[in-house]
């Protein structure tokens, strides 16, 4: 007998856990079971694998503006010292360098 409905369980929204078979249409086959489009493990894996590009990306962003802002503050630092005549240009200038690549890396990251 010929079954065409989705093989996955979903769980129901009463929040009791109840679960039940996927009532949609099997519409693609993969490791022998027929699944709905959502619940294909191949879109399951793709959907995940999206997620996580996502939060990579997002942790990614988080940790360039650490750095801009530890550089910020380095930049800060090394010009408020050569201001005040007890700092080197060649401090200020390193930590410009530096401040100006982080900058650059968030552009870069932002797109
Ligand atoms: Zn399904």
């Amino acid at each position: 007998m010929s079954d065409d409905r989705c093989t996955e369980t979903v769980f129901d929204s009463s929040g009791w856990g109840h679960s039940s078979r996927c009532s949609r249409a099997a519409k693609v086959t993969e490791d022998g079971k027929g699944y709905c489009k959502q619940h294909a493990p191949s879109s399951v894996k793709a959907r995940r694998e999206k997620q996580s590009a996502k939060w990579d990306h997002e942790n990614e962003g988080r940790r360039l503006g650490r750095v801009v802002n530890r550089c910020g503050r380095v930049a800060l630092s090394a010009l408020t010292a050569w201001r005040k005549g007890d700092g080197m240009q060649r401090d200020v200038d390193d930590a410009a360098d530096a401040l100006i690549a982080a900058e650059a890396a968030v552009e870069a990251h932002d797109g």
